[in-house]
């Protein structure tokens, strides 16, 4: 579970469950950080060139894992939907 500085979770009678400031917060501020996203997807233009798991991609010095300096990636297109593609790391 996430642990939010400036935030809590709680109900709205207008938008249900959400996010809501506990104090005030200075624009451009972090509210708060996840070390990975629940949900994520590539712009379309990165489909054929990044992986859909872990986002590394062809033609960007970092690794799958996120270090710098790598060995050039492979990504291959899913058997199924042929759209996305991935590394070996899946
Ligand atoms: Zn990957």
């Amino acid at each position: 579970m996430a642990k939010f500085d400036k935030a809590l979770t709680q109900k709205s009678t207008i938008a249900g469950r959400g996010l809501f400031a506990s104090e005030n917060i200075s624009a451009g501020a972090q509210i708060f950080s996840i070390a990975r996203p629940f949900v994520a997807v590539l712009d379309t233009p990165r489909l054929t060139e990044c992986c859909s798991n872990c986002f590394a991609g062809v033609a960007t010095p970092f690794t799958s894992d996120g270090a710098y300096g790598a060995v050039a990636l492979e990504v291959k297109a899913c058997s199924q939907c042929k759209l996305l593609r991935f590394c070996s790391k899946v």
